[in-house]
């Protein structure tokens, strides 16, 4: 993507969790190296593959609640239990430097980044059915069984936010949707410039 604009573009990628879009985004970050990804903050336990500083920064609720109180976060939501932010000065550093950057969120940071940042691109991952999604949610094996029922829960609420999405993108096959993503993130990042 060129970018003759001193102002990069925000793109937040949303939808529940499960629907794939955490592995939709790992594919575009590999193929577009000029968009960044931003790194949330999150009090959750790391999974067994899961890196401090490149997953997420896993933060205890103190110092999550602390970088509250700072006025750190651009956006933050409370999820399943657990917190998750996405800090402000890792947003604001790739904008203005003209670096796209790409935020992996649910939907209420979503809702937030929209009401802040109105020129952020809105993207909706949606699985091809609840009953897929639940099917996913369970086969990944990270979550145990409370965990997945919790997150199964939110997410006909997140459903109905759909609406206020700049796009969706049903995830049925993931190299086609990964095509649409790309196609998405190509046009409204060109027509933003
Ligand atoms: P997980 O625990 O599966 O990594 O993430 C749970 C949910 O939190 C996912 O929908 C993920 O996209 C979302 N999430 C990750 N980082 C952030 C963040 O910084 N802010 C918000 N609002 N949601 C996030």
């Amino acid at each position: 993507m060129e970018n003759n604009s001193p102002k990069g573009n925000i793109f937040v990628i949303s939808g529940p969790s499960g629907v794939g879009k955490g592995t939709l985004l790992k594919m575009l970050l590999a193929k577009h190296t000029e968009i960044s990804l931003s790194i949330s903050a999150t009090t959750r336990s790391p999974r067994q593959d899961e890196v401090d500083g490149v997953n997420y920064f896993f933060v205890s609720k103190e110092k999550f609640q602390e970088s509250i109180e700072k006025g750190e976060f651009l956006e933050w939501a409370k999820f399943a239990d657990n917190y998750y932010g996405t800090y402000k000065k890792t947003v604001e550093n790739a904008l203005s430097k003209g670096i796209n950057i790409a935020l992996e969120i649910e939907v209420q940071g979503a809702m937030q980044i929209k009401e802040k940042m109105p020129e952020a691109i809105l993207i909706f991952i949606s699985p091809p059915s609840i009953d897929e999604l639940k099917s996913r949610l369970t086969c990944r094996n990270t979550e145990t069984e409370e965990v997945i029922q919790k997150r199964l829960s939110i997410v006909e609420s997140e459903f109905k936010k759909r609406k206020y999405f700049d796009h969706e993108i049903i995830n049925d096959d993931l190299n086609k949707a990964l095509e649409e993503l790309e196609n998405t993130i190509l046009a409204q990042g060109a027509n933003k410039k």
